[in-house]
């Protein structure tokens, strides 16, 4: 068995001349590849033309990440699809929770009208497509080290583009770079799994957009990518896009929430009709609208655009995800999962093995509403002293919305009590520090980093087949992202500015 890398031999130490030539290879490289944004508004203000790209923060090297946790994590991800799809078709599960956090949030309870207007006036697509990330921290306790679910997103999961290049640039220094290091001595060969999301979660839109079929309007089909305007993470969409492009023939479109109106309409069997507005003489019906903006208040600016969810929602588009799949990745779903009985979760999963690992990866999670656990819970989350383990978090997605240790009552404080059952109250993760060198910004951040993985789902599924009875027809695992952060960081949203962009070396 060849020996593994371990805590004192690897990520190797560097001289400054390592440190400048690896650097300046890694910032070659990563533009090269597309592992790049957009720069931050400081800059754009000297790039009126839009023409500017930066390198994503990255690892100088890959993360060690134990190898049966990372097994595990991509195991259990097609019953964690299986999980949200079917929790997704039930509807009466998801209205008691959102009418539990609906008093203290308005989006939420828009989200859901939205829902409940559709409903009304009858679906026209059954099929929903989700592209999922389930997010996990290990966790060491006596059993040893187990992955701990952080959250499970079902809207806009971001980075699978930029993580399977990560992926490579890691190979690349490997197989060209590493070797030359003064330390290199010390270097076992390093297990760096392949990583598929790119191309994953590509199949995961081209079976939507399969699924659909041709258009009974005898139009040219598409998908239409929903994204936010001036978005600096355009790359990790780009990827998805031109990779789509090698595995269909479907033209791709973007538009914002807010301008849609402006170009679609709808056919007669409720089609969405999309007219580039460089070629308005065009019309193509939109097979799948995958969406990258609408998970959080900030893309609702105007009614204009809450009525351009609504729009999609009611269209026979195959939305990426629907309300109900959008609401399921609600923070209190997993809290409900978390502390429920075998009983809930053989409603949305039938093998007892799927059920077992999934809860495997379940911590500790509170409500923090009037029942009798989620008394106990405010008597920790107002408490100085006992609330230092926890993160409170909202119903939230996208980074920067939880609050963490000593600010909980204070937070709590501020808010009337009637909308505390608005957040849950999660044990915090403490994952085993590992030593790497971040790249930001060109500058080089060194020291304990913690590692958040990622792994990606696809999975399609027929809303109007009831839960248990089948009806999901694509169901993949999709590749995996790694994102490290400093040790001393409570957030790791790269997007957000905390995280950076790291592959696994599996030990
Ligand atoms: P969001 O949907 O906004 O990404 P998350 O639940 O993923 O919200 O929380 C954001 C970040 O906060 C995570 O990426 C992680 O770094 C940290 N975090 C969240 N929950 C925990 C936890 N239970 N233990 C440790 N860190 C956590
Ligand atoms: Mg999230
Ligand atoms: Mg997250």
């Amino acid at each position: 068995m060849a020996a593994s890398p371990t805590k004192s031999t690897f990520p190797p130490s560097l001289d400054v001349l390592e440190q400048e030539h690896l650097v300046q290879v890694i910032k070659d490289w990563s533009i090269a590849h597309g592992l790049a944004v957009r720069p931050p508004t400081a800059v754009a203000a000297n790039d009126p033309e839009g023409i500017l790209a930066i390198n994503a923060p990255v690892t100088l090297f890959p993360s060690p990440f134990p190898k049966a946790c990372f097994e595990d994590a991509k195991a259990v991800q097609k019953a964690y699809n299986e999980l949200y799809a079917n929790i997704s078709r039930d509807e009466k599960f998801l209205e008691e929770l959102v009418h539990e956090v609906a008093a203290g949030d308005d989006f939420i309870s828009n989200l859901w009208d939205v829902h409940l207007k559709v409903k009304e006036e009858g679906y026209v697509q059954n099929l929903t497509l989700g592209l999922f990330r389930s997010d996990y921290m290990v966790h060491h306790d006596d059993d040893g080290l187990q992955i701990k679910q952080v959250e499970f997103n079902t809207i806009a999961s971001s980075f699978g583009g930029l993580s399977s290049q990560t992926s490579a640039l890691h190979k690349h220094l490997a197989a060209t770079e590493y070797p030359l290091l003064h330390n290199s001595a010390a270097l076992p060969p390093l297990d760096l799994p392949p990583n598929l999301s790119t191309t994953s979660l590509a199949a995961g839109l081209a079976a939507g957009y399969t699924a659909y079929g041709p258009s009974a309007l005898h139009h040219p089909t598409c998908i239409l990518f929903l994204v936010q305007p001036s978005e600096r993470n355009i790359f990790d969409q780009r990827h998805l896009e031109y990779a789509l492009h090698s595995q269909t023939s479907a033209p791709i479109f973007r538009l914002t929430l807010p301008s849609l109106p402006s170009h679609t309409t709808l056919g007669p069997a409720r089609q969405l009709l999309y007219h580039p507005p460089h070629n308005p003489a065009l019309t193509y019906e939109c097979a799948v609208t995958y969406l990258r903006a609408g998970y959080g208040p900030a893309d609702y600016p105007t009614p204009l655009a809450w009525s351009a969810r609504r729009t999609v929602e009611r269209s026979a588009t195959i939305a990426c995800p629907s309300v109900l799949a959008q609401l399921s990745g609600m923070k209190k779903v997993q809290q409900v999962l978390a502390s429920s009985a075998e009983t809930l979760l053989a409603r949305f999963l039938s093998k007892a093995a799927d059920r077992a690992a999934v809860r495997r990866t379940f911590t500790n999670i509170y409500p923090l509403d009037g029942t009798a656990a989620g008394l106990a819970a405010r008597e920790i989350a107002t408490d100085a002293e006992r609330c230092v383990g926890y993160v409170m978090k909202p119903q939230r997605e996208g980074g920067g919305n939880n609050v963490y240790r000593g600010a909980i009552p204070g937070r709590l404080g501020e808010l009337p009590e009637g909308h505390w059952g608005s957040y849950i109250l999660m044990e915090l993760i403490t994952p085993p520090a590992v030593g790497n060198v971040i790249l930001r910004n060109g500058r080089l951040e060194e020291g304990g980093v913690i590692c958040e993985l990622g792994v990606y789902g696809a999975c399609l599924w027929d809303r109007s087949v009831g839960v248990g009875g089948g009806g999901v027809v694509y169901n993949e695992e999709a590749g995996y992202l790694l994102r490290t952060k400093g040790d001393q960081s409570e957030e790791g949203g790269v997007a957000a500015g905390f995280g950076c962009m790291d592959s696994v070396v599996l030990v």
